[in-house]
């Protein structure tokens, strides 16, 4: 039976086994070797696996590095919900980014154009090119001019951390051209967005934020065609960066009630974005429900999402202030959780990022979770005033 519901595939994406299996919920497997059946069978099954292929039924899995049954499920799972043919998780969302940047300096093309913002550490590793890149700092505008013979990658995020900058996936895709564009997924996540439909090669998440939800799993997943996945496991065999199954479970968790909780939090979001607009002490709100030029929300997103960003009266001070004296919402990097968090970019998501770049020093990023919005509302009040 075909199902094309979003809600459902959200809740048996991945499971499709599990009542042949006479269970309720995938069992983990946290082996981290299998007995090979002979040295001859098992020799094969290590070549396939250690290259990036998928084992075949009846094949020793042979190592935890080389493949998972656990972290297959919630990789199956995110490639239903993003719409691609395959899906390959990492320890982090940082390691998934790791392994696409590597198969691309592999490949032999080294050069990437990357709109900004981005998130600090994203920015961080191209601007270092710690991983033998060369980076483009483009604008959505200028991306078909700084591609060259060695592009590899066109990349960006959209919404972007922390500014909430929207970027027409299309319009990039066909400037692009040829070269691959990878969007970093992880504020809208595949409930308000699917980038592969409008033409995305690779969809990157930090699973660490919506996915998971509860901030108590770490993780990240890069979703796209089968021959990118064969590549992103060749590198996650060889560098290691993993996906631990435990961590994989609960990942696979948060995504059946991934929909709920992106809409209810959504919700909150858009009174707390109204209200802070209003705020004398708040200059400004970043936030896709308020502002969108290019009409990208309900084109491209499904709904603004519930991050958002604002300036305090009083610049860095006043800023520094407002976060340190939330009380109800947590004081923290991160987002996507059940649990509101306020933090400030300029001093710590994206401190590394060129001073010329960075997001101005009055600005807090606030993720705003599950409590009722006028609990936030009295909180974030509190905040601004007693400074
Ligand atoms: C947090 C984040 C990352 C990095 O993910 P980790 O799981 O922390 O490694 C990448 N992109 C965006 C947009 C993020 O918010």
């Amino acid at each position: 039976m075909p199902v094309t519901s979003l809600d459902t595939r959200s809740v048996h994406a991945g499971r499709e086994d599990l009542r042949a299996l006479g269970v309720h919920v995938p069992p983990i497997d946290l082996s981290s070797t299998n007995p090979l059946p002979d040295v001859e069978n098992g020799g094969r099954a290590y070549e396939v696996l250690a290259t990036g292929g998928r084992p075949e039924p009846g094949d020793s899995l042979v190592y935890q590095r080389l493949w998972n049954p656990t972290v297959d499920r919630f990789e199956r799972a995110v490639a239903v919900l993003e719409e691609t043919e395959e899906a390959v998780a990492y320890a982090s969302g940082m390691a998934a980014l790791t392994a696409v940047l590597l198969a691309s300096v592999a490949a032999g093309a080294p050069h990437v154009v990357a709109v900004r913002p981005l998130y600090g550490g994203t920015d961080h590793v191209l601007a270092t090119g710690l991983l033998g890149t060369k980076v483009t700092w483009a604008t959505p505008e200028s991306v078909a001019s700084s591609v060259r013979p060695d592009t590899g990658l066109v990349l960006f995020e959209t919404p972007a951390n922390p500014t909430l900058d929207l970027v027409d996936i299309g319009a990039v895709v066909t400037a692009a051209g040829p070269v691959p564009v990878l969007v970093d997924n992880t504020f809208a996540t595949p409930v308000l967005q699917n980038p592969a439909r409008h033409g995305a090669t690779l969809v990157l998440h930090s699973a660490t934020k919506f996915m998971g939800g509860h901030g108590d799993a770490m993780g990240g997943v890069v979703a796209g065609t089968a021959a990118w996945a064969r590549q992103l496991r060749h590198v996650r065999a060889l560098t290691g960066g993993l996906l631990h199954p435990r961590a994989a479970y609960d990942l696979h968790r948060g995504l059946q009630s991934l929909p709920v909780r992106v809409r209810a939090a959504q919700e909150g979001a858009q009174k707390v974005a109204a209200w802070l607009e209003e705020h004398p002490d708040v200059v400004g709100v970043h936030y896709p429900g308020l502002a969108d030029p290019d009409g990208l929300v309900g084109r491209q997103m499904r709904g603004p999402g519930s991050i958002l960003a604002f300036s305090v009266r009083g610049g860095y001070a006043a800023a520094a202030s407002a976060a340190a004296g939330c009380r109800l919402v947590t004081h923290a990097v991160s987002l996507g959780g059940v649990d509101s968090l306020i933090q400030h970019p300029a001093a710590l998501t994206h401190r590394s990022v060129a001073a010329d770049a960075r997001p101005h020093d009055d600005l807090l990023r606030l993720s705003v979770g599950l409590e009722n919005p006028d609990d936030l509302l009295a909180d974030l009040d509190q905040a601004l005033r007693a400074r």
